[in-house]
C-alpha cells in the first residue's frame, strides 16, 4: 500500500478526535499502541513510504514526520494532563477539612448507683455536710466494739462478716482469721467512731462506701453492696431535725409528692432507733408485690446517736448529741429506675448500663 497526503491527514484528524475522548491513562496508551505500535495505524503508514513515487518522498516524508511528531506530543501532553487531574483528585480527597466537626470519643458513663450517690452528695452538700471516708477494711473494735456491739452481743449475728485470713493461712484448712480482728467492714458505721475521733464538732458528715458481707447473692442480696453513712454531732440536735432532714432529702431525690413515715426500728448503736420509708414508687400506696402488699418501702435506718457511741468517739453524751442514718444506694437506685434484680449491678453487661447513659 502506498503512502498518501490523504492517509496521513486522516491519521492525523483522527488521532486528535480521539485523544480528545481519552479520560484515563490507560486509555491515552492503548490508543498510542494503536497508533504508534509495531504494527500501528500510523507505523504501518509510514512503511508505505518506500514504495511511493522518488518525486513524491520528500514532501510525503517531511509530512509523516510531522504527523508523527504531533501525535507522539499530543499523546505525551494528553497523559501529563490526565496525570496532573489524578493528583488533584488525589490531592482533594486526602485534603484536610478544618472546618469539619470531630468525630465523638466514645466516653463511659457513670454507673446508675454511682449516680446515685452523687445525687445523695449534692443533696446533702446542700444541708452542710461533708464527705467523710473511712478503709473498707477495718478491725473488729470499729466494725463493732465501739458501736455498742460487744462480742457476745446477739447483734453480731445481724452482720455475717467476712474476716481477713491470718498472713500465710488464707486459702488453706488451716485458714483463720487474723488475730488482730482484721475484718472486711460489714457497714460504713466505723466511720462514725472515726469521724467522732477526727474532727471537732459540730459534725455534719456523709460516708459513702463499700461494705462486704458473708451472703448468699440472690437478686436482692450481695456480698458487696454500698452505703452512705450520715453523721451529725452538735450540741442541741433532735429527732425532729433528723425527721425534717431525711423528708427533704427523699423529696429532693423522688419527687415532691413522696409519702415519707417514721417506724420504730433497732440499732445497736442508736436509741432511739427508726426505719425510714417512703411510700411505694410502684403503685402509689395501694398495696403491691415490690411493697409486699404494704404501700411502703424502707429506704434506711437512721436514730439518735447511742450514749456509748458517743462515749466511743469522745464525747460527753449530757453536753452533745447526734443522729445517724444509713443508707442503701443498690436498693435505693433498684426502687429509682423499677430495678428487679441487684446482681444486674455487678454484671458488667453494657446492654444493662447503656440504659443509663446519662447515669441517670
Ligand atoms: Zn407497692
Amino acid at each position: 500500500m502506498s503512502l498518501n497526503t490523504t492517509d496521513l491527514e486522516a491519521v492525523r484528524a483522527g488521532a486528535r478526535e480521539r485523544l480528545g475522548h481519552t479520560t484515563t491513562v490507560e486509555a491515552v496508551e492503548e490508543l498510542r499502541q494503536h497508533l504508534l505500535g509495531r504494527s500501528g495505524e500510523l507505523t504501518t503508514l509510514l512503511k508505505g513510504l518506500g514504495s511511493a513515487a522518488p518525486e513524491e518522498r520528500p514532501e510525503l516524508g517531511r509530512l509523516a514526520n510531522e504527523v508523527r511528531t504531533e501525535v507522539e506530543d499530543a499523546i505525551g501532553e494528553r497523559l501529563a494532563a490526565l496525570r496532573d487531574a489524578a493528583l488533584d483528585d488525589r490531592l482533594e480527597a486526602e485534603a484536610l477539612d478544618m472546618s469539619a466537626p470531630g468525630r465523638p470519643m466514645p466516653v463511659g458513663h457513670l454507673h446508675p448507683v454511682m449516680t446515685l450517690m452523687r445525687d445523695l452528695r449534692e443533696i446533702f452538700h446542700a444541708y452542710g455536710f461533708e464527705v467523710f471516708e473511712g478503709p473498707e477494711i477495718e478491725t473488729e473494735e470499729y466494725n463493732f466494739e465501739l458501736l455498742n456491739i460487744p462480742a457476745d452481743h446477739p447483734a453480731r449475728d445481724l452482720w455475717d462478716t467476712l474476716y481477713v485470713a491470718e498472713p500465710g493461712t488464707a486459702g488453706t484448712d488451716q485458714g483463720r482469721p487474723a488475730e488482730d480482728g482484721t475484718i472486711l467492714r460489714t457497714h460504713t458505721s466505723p466511720t462514725q467512731i472515726r469521724a467522732m475521733r477526727a474532727l471537732e464538732p459540730p459534725i455534719r458528715v456523709l460516708t459513702p462506701g463499700r461494705c462486704f458481707r458473708y451472703e448468699a447473692v440472690d437478686a436482692s442480696h450481695g456480698f458487696e453492696f454500698f452505703q452512705v453513712e450520715g453523721l451529725v454531732v452538735d450540741r442541741d440536735t433532735s429527732l425532729a431535725d433528723l425527721k425534717g432532714l431525711l423528708e427533704e432529702v427523699a423529696r429532693a431525690l423522688y419527687g415532691r409528692d413522696v409519702e415519707t413515715r417514721f417506724r420504730p426500728g433497732y440499732y445497736p448503736f442508736t436509741e432511739p432507733s427508726v426505719a425510714f420509708d417512703i411510700g411505694c414508687l410502684v403503685c402509689g400506696g395501694e398495696g403491691c408485690a415490690a411493697c409486699g402488699r404494704s404501700g411502703w418501702m424502707t429506704i434506711l435506718g437512721a436514730g439518735m446517736v447511742h450514749p456509748t457511741v458517743l462515749r466511743a468517739g469522745g464525747y460527753d453524751p449530757d453536753e452533745f448529741q447526734g443522729y445517724a442514718f444509713g443508707m442503701g444506694p443498690d436498693r435505693m437506685t433498684m426502687l429509682r429506675h423499677g430495678i428487679g434484680d441487684i446482681r444486674l449491678f455487678f454484671s458488667a453487661d453494657r446492654r444493662f448500663l447503656d440504659q443509663f447513659p446519662d447515669g441517670r
